[in-house]
């Protein structure tokens, strides 16, 4: 249970990559300013969490189950929260999706859209209530680099990042009067299991109706160079968990 002192933080998608390393930094601030609430859809994956948060965990790091695409799931989840009170809310749950448009079905899109898009909605709209009426709050969203910008073959992904972009940013303007902050993080590469399945995933790709001059761009410019930026520049889950703590500092 968190102290009078301290801010009550809520972390979508801790089983993994950014949002475990963000939970663990927070729960381990030198200053104990926060409790953390991580959270995951499948508490059985909580090991590697429990095992990072070391003797924080249960003291400055809680857990609760949540998966954001089930309406049930998150009012549950806000409910189970001391007076549904929570100061800072993190999504940072996402899973990704790789391929021409021609070889993804329409439920698989929507799937992307499910977490990537009504996940963060659903949880906005949970929290924003309590915030209003406390006249404070800070939501931070963890866009991408491709909320930004398209790149070949990640369309879906690409457009789940940039609806939520506009999403956030219509709401920000509002949110102000409220005295609530809404920050979008866009990292970009990051070494997380997200990057490990999409390099599966493009080892795996078939490219049907897709023009060879385009697969032939992907396969001998794009992702060399990607591969190399990632190399040079990419980020560990640590470099994106510190940024967000000083985003909320
Ligand atoms: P990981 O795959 O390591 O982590 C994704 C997390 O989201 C997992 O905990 C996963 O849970 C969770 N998740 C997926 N679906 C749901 C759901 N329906 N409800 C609750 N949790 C869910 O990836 P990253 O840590 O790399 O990604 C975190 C965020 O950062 C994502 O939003 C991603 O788009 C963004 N990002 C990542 C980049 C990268 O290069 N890695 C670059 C830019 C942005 P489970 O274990 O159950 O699947």
């Amino acid at each position: 249970m968190a102290n009078s002192g301290q801010k009550v933080v809520l972390i979508t998608g801790c089983s993994s990559g950014i949002g475990l390393r963000i939970a663990v930094i927070l729960a381990k601030d030198e200053k104990s300013r926060y409790h953390v609430i991580a959270t995951m859809r499948d508490l059985k994956k909580k090991d590697k969490l429990v095992e990072a948060a070391g003797d924080v965990y249960g003291k400055t790091l809680t857990l609760l189950p949540l998966d954001v695409c089930s309406d049930e799931s998150v009012r549950q989840c806000v409910n189970n929260v001391k007076d549904r009170h929570i100061d800072i809310l993190i999504n940072n749950a996402g899973v990704g999706l790789l391929g021409p448009v021609e070889s993804i079905s329409i439920e698989e899109m929507k799937k992307v859209f499910e977490t990537n898009f009504f996940g963060v909605v659903r949880m906005i709209k949970e929290v924003m209530p309590d915030m209003k009426k406390r006249r404070s709050g800070h939501i931070i969203v963890m866009s991408s680099v491709m909320g930004l910008q398209g790149v070949v073959f990640n369309d879906v992904y690409t457009a789940s990042k940039f609806a939520m972009e506009g999403f956030c940013e219509s709401l920000a303007v509002q949110l102000m009067k409220f005295n609530i902050r809404l920050s979008m993080i866009e990292p970009g590469p990051v070494h997380t299991e997200f990057e490990t399945k999409m390099m599966e995933d493009v080892a795996k790709m078939e490219y049907p109706g897709a023009d060879a001059d385009t697969v032939r761009y992907f396969k001998d410019v794009y992702l060399p160079s990607s591969i190399d930026i990632f190399e040079a520049m990419g980020q560990t889950p640590d470099d994106i968990a510190k940024c967000t703590k000083k985003v909320i500092e």
